[in-house]
């Protein structure tokens, strides 16, 4: 598969699209990005690296951090983690409280703001220090010390965070979280603020496609059946409200983020990472989902 010219060609076309999105303005520091950022990297399981545009430049991953928090819950707790978060899509958008009440504040799915909430209690009751811990799991994966948190933008979203607060509160009034509201949303918000290029970014997630190991260090992350659910989770669950339209168009299991970034993995195959700040309704980046739609469509290598 010549990786390299499709990359090119659909990286061309996407980039003078007609963009309707915005970008984030609900956490301030997010509203003020450069917005004609666009940058795509590919890394492959047979280790080719391919990267067009601002694919070096490091952003706020934001929800995509989701993904990387369940694997360390999962690798603390195993099965277990499931008696206090669901496996279902929601479809309800990312920070909705809607279903939290008949669901006696059991969140449907871990990448739901309110389910990253509760995997961010069960990592605060695990860990000593769950901050810099979280963060050398991260670093861990790739073997990248350059990867971390940006105390700019958590506290940013820290300061106008009224809807996170409101969902953690809740859930603690059912009691599915044991700490204290206050020590929960800070360390929401820090793994939020993670910031990383395309480049790293899909360098570190290549695990979910190679069976849970990393091809950085060879390192068993999380075992092949547990690597299977967390794709199948990013799958159905990844883009909230606009899964099935993900994997509709594109047809892998991925994961995007306010910040405009979306990860997408090709079992056995390669890691991809988009980044463009412009959101669509749903929050999810605009030319990012075109961009992968487009990169399916003309590789013709699908899971289905
Ligand atoms: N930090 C953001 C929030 O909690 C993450 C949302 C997202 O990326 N979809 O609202």
């Amino acid at each position: 598969m010549n990786f390299e010219n499709i990359m090119e060609e659909v990286y061309q076309k996407i980039k003078t699209i007609n963009d309707p999105g915005s970008p984030a303005s609900y956490i301030p520091e997010l509203a003020i990005v450069d917005e004609s950022k666009f940058g795509v990297h590919i890394s492959t399981n047979n280790k080719e690296n391919i990267g067009l545009g601002d694919c070096n430049e490091k952003f706020s991953i934001q929800s995509i951090a989701k993904v990387l928090s369940l694997c360390l819950a999962y690798r603390l707790q195993g099965d277990q983690l499931w008696e206090r978060v669901g496996v279902e899509p929601s479809g309800t958008s990312f920070n909705s409280l809607v279903q939290l009440e008949a669901d006696k504040g059991i969140p449907r799915n871990p990448f739901l703001n309110a389910g990253a909430i509760v995997i961010s209690d069960i990592l605060l009751s695990n860990l000593e220090n769950p901050k810099a811990e979280f963060l050398h799991f991260v670093q861990g994966i790739s073997n990248n010390k350059s990867l971390d948190y940006s105390s700019r933008i958590a506290e940013s979203e820290k300061a106008v965070g009224y809807r996170n607060i409101a969902l953690c509160n809740f859930i603690k009034s059912f009691g599915n979280v044991a700490n204290e509201p206050c020590d929960i949303l800070d360390f929401y918000f820090d793994l939020c603020s993670l910031e990383m290029s395309c480049k790293e970014l899909s360098n570190l997630f290549l695990f979910l496609a190679n069976n849970g190991r990393s091809m950085s260090t060879n390192k068993s992350i999380l075992s092949e059946s547990q690597s299977k659910r967390i794709n199948a989770l990013m799958q159905t669950c990844g883009f909230y409200d606009e899964s099935g339209e993900f994997a509709f168009k594109v047809g892998l299991p991925g994961k995007s983020g306010v910040g405009g970034g979306i990860i997408a993995i090709h079992p056995d195959q390669y890691a991809i990472a988009v980044w463009s700040p412009k959101l669509n309704k749903k929050g999810n980046s605009f030319k990012g989902m075109k961009f992968l739609e487009e990169f399916t469509t003309k590789s013709e290598l699908s899971i289905f």
